[in-house]
């Protein structure tokens, strides 16, 4: 019999398991803050349980995801972690730190199906989405292993988050529940490259959760050229659901943009970006593009971002010009591949 990893249960569904065992209902609740507050690497190391419930546990559930891990240092303290999954598969996980600042950015599939020209994560295609628990554990294991204080928490690794909903939701809700993680709706961050019904369901979980929409590009003439899934849902009814979104949760919405030389740096797609983040009183993130093996395209001149976030500024566009970090260790926005050797 295969085990589950007990992360991927919510509180409720581990009282049903501990009740099914013959154990009172205080079980699920005192195993499941353990888990989330003392990180521990078995069962037996759970104090607080008789030894007999101990090794019930370890027979039926497994508390660990991955198999290895293999941590990149970039020279601006950016960290990199590739985790090598239960099937030989491999995800990447970020940690940026800037002042008291320390964000994560966690992965939600392995590879992507959505195929965007400019973006590493999707160029072998879909392989699977991650369990609950393999996102829970990117988390946990910087918390844990590599004692990481971190304040941010964002879904914008490998994979499309929406396209991986319910497991994403559950994560959350450890992540939120004041036994789990106890990390506040507001502090963490969903990255969508615009996925309509998911963010009408997400918009019924009355959830102040922030939601960051990977734009590109402000023209459905050009948005279809870089971004596929333009073509299912394109701008006018993604602009829709987005405001919609903004009104329930009552939160900014942010728009990323990777500028990309002679692509999408124009004054003109300036002048289309300024519309969308009127009509969605977004704030907007340029990010200047960092180079992806195999993909011919350029970062843009550093004058053309200079004339770029003028023209959005003038405009009265909220605009912050973000440089990726991690780019030595192919850890910026796009470049996250998932390692193919041997860790
Ligand atoms: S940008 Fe996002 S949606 Fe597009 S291919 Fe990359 S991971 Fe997938």
């Amino acid at each position: 019999m295969r085990q589950e990893n007990i992360k991927n249960l919510t509180l409720e569904e581990l009282e049903g398991a501990l009740r099914d065992m013959g154990e009172p209902k205080y079980r699920g609740r005192q195993i499941f803050k353990w888990i989330y507050e003392k990180g521990p690497e078995d069962f037996n190391s759970m104090t607080n349980l008789p030894k007999a419930l101990a090794d019930e546990l370890s027979r039926r559930f497994t508390l660990n995801s991955f198999q290895g891990v293999e941590k990149h240092l970039s020279a601006d303290g950016t960290i990199k972690l590739v985790f090598k999954l239960d099937d030989n598969k491999y995800v990447e996980t970020v940690i940026i730190s800037s002042g008291r600042r320390s964000t994560i950015c966690i992965s939600t599939q392995v590879g992507c199906r959505f195929g965007c020209v400019f973006c590493a994560s999707g160029m072998d295609g879909f392989q699977r989405d991650l369990t609950t628990a393999e996102m829970l554990d990117q988390i946990l294991y910087a918390k844990f292993c590599l004692n990481q204080n971190l304040t941010n928490y964002v879904f914008m690794g490998m994979g499309e988050p929406l396209d991986n909903y319910d497991n994403l939701i559950r994560a959350i809700k450890v992540m939120n529940h004041e036994d789990g993680l106890e990390i506040g709706a507001r502090r963490i961050t969903i990255s969508t490259c615009g996925i309509i019904p998911a963010i009408k369901k997400l918009k019924t979980i009355n959830t102040q959760i922030n939601l960051s929409i990977s734009l590109h590009a402000g023209t459905n003439k050009l948005r279809d050229k870089i971004m596929p899934i333009n073509k299912t849902y394109s701008l006018n009814p993604l602009i829709d659901a987005v405001n919609d979104y903004a009104k329930a949760s009552n939160r900014i919405i942010t728009i990323e943009y990777i500028l990309i030389k002679s692509l999408n740096d124009s004054i003109a797609d300036a002048n289309a970006l300024t519309g969308i983040s009127r009509k969605l009183r977004a704030k907007v993130n340029i990010i200047p593009y960092s180079p992806v093996p195999g993909v011919s395209l350029s970062p843009p001149l550093k004058k053309a971002v200079e004339k770029f976030v003028n023209r959005l500024t003038e405009s009265g566009v909220n605009v912050t010009i973000r440089i990726s970090k991690g780019k030595d260790i192919n850890a910026a926005c796009g470049q996250l591949a998932g390692k193919r050797d041997e860790i």
